[in-house]
């Protein structure tokens, strides 16, 4: 496995070469400002206790409180924290909300644990972070297997240890438990829009055939908020593998049948397809929406899309980035592309402490503008430049942070 925070080292290192930043701000920026590791003892169903390792990078806080999700998977590492932490403050600035960047995470594959273990280990976290946390000065969020479900255990912690009553102190929250309107779908529409905002510039038609890597979160809304508006979903995968139609899958019937069955295998009217071939589908579209380093330069060389949206954090590695750049497949990078996520949070956060509600056409029509505004300012940055677009967005954010961070 490839060491991501060393991949998003080299991405800060490519945009210092490409632009003048001075070298404190970019030196400040190579390290987080604390990355806390912390062990989370749970009581077991069968009685035994189990230590767990738990994590909170707060990376930077120039532009408001520490931002970020917590991320539950096996594989989660210090170096995983540290490169989504990192990430999230460029995220948080080229959206231009009042969030620096932060994210958390638990080494634990949470399949293995009985919704009650869940939950004990849910709480232990917070507890263990309690005197960091809160909503001025660190407001986590779900990320990859975490639900509105365990946000609203940990807000349940958080306000018996601290008596704190606006529930500000995370986002991605049930609708009944101070959760905004549109924040499930958030990421995947923010993405959608974005999309549309860059599709004639991207050189796309009209209507676009598409692959999509993940069907958590973000892939499954994505894949129907692309074919609801009449583009095709070739293929598309979960963890275990994928599912590809050359006419298009039926999306709602593709949710429903994961629901029952707990997997995409044997799908009718598909054929199966391995989350590494899909990766290589000719379409107009790739929209890469599960992990870290999946496009690399073991593979980049065999993607046949057009372009591609990254959904997930860090999909593309700084090797892979360059190879496509020279086969001309143009990257709408993550912290553009999947900034709807955290952007619903911010509102979900303002909503609390204004304790408001806002509809899901409020949402999404203050989102939209946002977007736009982002592309065309980081497309503008990139033509500047002569760079891609991933560099557009790391110079709009890194002038975003420099204006307001104190060396
Ligand atoms: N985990 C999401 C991301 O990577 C959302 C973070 C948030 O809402 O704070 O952007």
């Amino acid at each position: 496995m490839q060491n991501p925070f060393e991949n998003a080292m080299k991405q800060l290192d490519k945009v210092a070469k490409i632009k003048n930043f001075s070298e404190e701000f970019i030196t400040r920026l190579r390290q987080p400002d604390r990355d806390i590791r912390i062990s989370i003892p749970v009581k077991m169903d069968n009685g035994s206790t189990k230590i767990f390792e738990g994590y909170r990078v707060e990376y930077n806080n120039a532009l408001g409180p520490y931002k970020g999700g917590i991320r539950y998977h096996q594989d989660t590492e210090i170096n995983e924290v540290k490169a989504l932490a990192f990430w999230m403050a460029l995220k948080c600035a080229v959206a231009g909300i009042p969030m620096g960047g932060g994210k958390g995470g638990i080494t634990v594959n949470p399949k293995e644990l009985s919704k009650g273990e869940l939950e004990r280990l849910s709480r232990g976290w917070v507890r263990k972070l309690s005197d960091i946390l809160g909503p001025k000065k660190d407001v986590p969020a779900p990320d990859v297997n975490t639900t509105p479900e365990i946000m609203a255990w940990m807000n349940d912690e958080y306000q018996k240890i601290t008596g704190d009553k606006t529930g500000a102190m995370i986002t991605g929250k049930p609708l009944d438990k101070g959760g905004s309107e549109g924040r499930g779908t958030a990421t995947a529409q923010g993405g959608f829009f974005v999309f549309e905002a860059l599709k004639k510039e991207l050189n796309l038609p009209e209507k676009c055939k598409i692959a999509i890597q993940g069907f958590g979160n973000a892939g499954s809304y994505a894949a129907l908020i692309w074919s609801k508006a009449g583009h095709t979903i070739l293929a598309i995968s979960d963890s275990k593998g994928g599912v590809y139609n050359e006419k298009g899958l039926d999306i709602e019937k593709l949710m429903k049948y994961k629901k029952d069955t707990g997997s995409l295998s044997g799908f009718p009217d598909a054929k199966e397809i391995t989350n590494e071939k899909l990766l290589e589908t000719e379409c107009d579209l790739l929209i890469p929406a599960a992990f870290e380093n999946q496009i690399t330069g073991a593979n980049a060389d065999k993607v046949k899309a057009k372009a591609i949206l990254e959904l997930a954090n860090g999909p593309i590695n700084p090797e892979a980035d360059e190879i496509l750049y020279k086969k001309n497949i143009p990257i709408v990078p993550d912290i553009l592309a999947n900034s709807g996520g955290v952007t619903v949070s911010y509102f979900e956060w303002d909503q609390n402490l204004k304790n408001e509600h806002w509809s899901e056409k409020e949402v999404f029509d203050k989102l939209r503008p946002i977007l736009e505004d982002s592309a065309k300012k980081i497309l503008a940055k990139s033509k500047e430049s002569n760079t891609d677009l991933r560099c557009g967005a790391f110079i709009l954010a890194l002038e975003r942070i420099e204006a307001k961070i104190t060396l």
